[in-house]
């Protein structure tokens, strides 16, 4: 399975690039207290306790120069995150310090890890299965809290519990049919064998389907969701944006893969996290005269998966109003009537005609009125009876969706196959199929291919 050189004495640095109070280095393997003494300066490092944190020096071996003062946490295998022995040496941060360190131990017999190696290592040695590992993954790119507790919910193996009982559920089966076919001679035992297949095929059929639909939430928290504030100028937009933005909500994260200086920004409505497309065009002519015209929009539009149609109810309905209402008509969308505060001009009985089902909904940006109705509908559209529930599983991760759709179709199959009156044993064959591919969302069943793939996705020092 695993080569030995693979559990080689690896280090990295574990916190994020960049200035702060404190940095850590990470060594796993074998070696990684040995490595760790030759550049420590403090208590004997191999004589301490398991577990335990301890001041001293890191120093140059060859120099004898102090690089930093640290304190430095002992862990011996198994009870750590990769079940080998590791060290963890909080030094005072600032990145030519932290390198410096982590050039040290490289120098001294650890090499440096992959990106996920660490976790990779605590799969390998049966510590977590895949979809903790990648749960991990999501956790570091959690974007607001109901993100987090989705990703802490997989880590806690959620997932891998339900994915197993389905998993058992067929096993049970192939067994029996497996039984079965040994008496072929009688025509019972065969009727007997198919009906259980379909049976089971149905039940664990459903099953998958409840969770492949929690994935379109799960997207929304991993990923935000693409929100356009659309409307004329002078209708209130980019004060509704700045609202949102200034509440102590704004979250500016810079999305992996992409560029550094592409920078989206989201906002955290109710634990959903929006991300708010073409702010730039929102913002840029906010002192301007405006000139959005129909067209910006129909781009903003488009990219959207919520659409914030904001219209100016002191005013009476315009042309390019109207034009918006029927450009976002087949969008998930809330109109706002904003400006309440003021006389009301709007021909409601006009809009409630050209807008059919929506609820309309009346806010003052000025006043600070009706924003927390607002952020109700956004959450309420989104996480409709899910809110309440603690326990729920929500599978979130783009690999194991695709896992869950093949493993529904091998299920078609096996009940195509059963209506065609094909032997059992071609059926059991695509029973067997959806086993495996259940099994690789856990990793009982996976390949080294898969998994150089999965971890290298992992940040550096994890
Ligand atoms: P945008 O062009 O759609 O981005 O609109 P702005 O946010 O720039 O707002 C245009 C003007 O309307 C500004 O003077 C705002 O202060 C004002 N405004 C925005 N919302 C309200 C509101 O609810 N009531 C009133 N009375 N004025 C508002
Ligand atoms: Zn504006």
């Amino acid at each position: 399975l695993v080569t030995t050189t693979e559990f080689d004495t690896i280090a990295a640095i574990s916190t994020p690039p960049g200035e702060g109070a404190i940095s850590i280095v990470r060594l796993s393997g074998e070696e990684a207290i040995l490595i760790a003494e030759k550049v420590f300066a403090g208590k004997d490092l191999a004589q301490v306790a398991s577990h335990t944190i301890n001041y001293g020096h890191i120093l140059d071996p060859k120099t004898k120069q102090e690089i930093d003062e640290v304190m430095v946490s002992v862990m011996r295998a198994p009870k750590t995150f990769t079940r080998e022995d590791t060290i963890e040496i909080n030094c005072h941060g600032g990145i030519v310090a932290t390198n410096r360190i982590l050039q040290l131990l490289l120098s001294n017999g650890a090499r440096l890890a992959e990106p996920g190696e660490f976790t990779k290592r605590a799969f390998l040695h049966g510590r977590i299965d895949l979809s903790q590992a990648e749960a991990v993954m999501d956790l570091i790119r959690a974007k607001t809290d109901r993100s987090m507790k989705v990703a802490l919910d997989q880590l806690d193996g959620n997932l891998a519990h339900l994915v197993k009982s389905l998993r058992q559920d067929i096993l049970d089966v192939l067994a029996q049919v497996e039984v079965n076919i040994d008496y072929p001679e009688y025509d019972a035992v065969e009727e007997m064998t198919t009906r259980l297949l379909k049976e089971k095929a149905l039940d664990v059929k459903k099953r998958i389907q409840q969770l492949l639909q929690t994935a379109k939430q799960g997207k929304v928290l991993r990923e935000g969701l693409a929100t356009a504030i659309v409307g004329r100028p002078n209708v209130g937009k980019s004060s509704l944006l700045n609202r949102l933005l200034h509440e102590d909500k704004a979250i500016v994260t810079d999305v992996a893969g992409t560029t550094r200086d592409v920078i989206e920004e989201y906002v955290n409505v109710h634990g959903v996290p929006l991300k708010l497309v073409d702010t730039a065009g929102i913002r840029e002519t906010a002192d301007k005269v405006e000139k959005i015209g129909v067209e910006r929009s129909r781009k903003a539009i488009d990219q959207a998966d919520l659409v914030m149609l904001v219209l100016d109810s002191s005013q009476k309905l315009t042309e390019q109003d109207r034009a918006l209402v029927e450009l976002t008509s087949k969008k998930k969308r809330i109109i706002l009537l904003n400006k309440v505060d003021l006389a009301q001009q709007i021909e409601l009985p006009e809009l409630k005609k050209l807008t059919g089902t929506d609820e309309l909904l009346t806010t003052s940006v000025l006043k600070n009125a009706g924003l927390d109705q607002l952020e109700e509908r956004i959450a309420k559209l989104f996480f409709g009876g899910i809110e309440d529930s603690q326990t729920t599983v929500m599978v979130t991760n783009a690999r194991h969706i695709a896992l869950l759709n093949q493993a529904e179709d091998a299920l078609d199959n096996v009940l195509d196959g059963i209506k065609a009156n094909m032997p059992v044993d071609l059926v059991q064959i695509d029973m067997t199929n959806c086993w495996d591919l259940l099994g690789e969302i856990t990793g009982d069943s996976y390949q080294d291919e898969l998994l150089n793939q999965l971890f290298s996705q992992f940040c550096l020092g994890k």
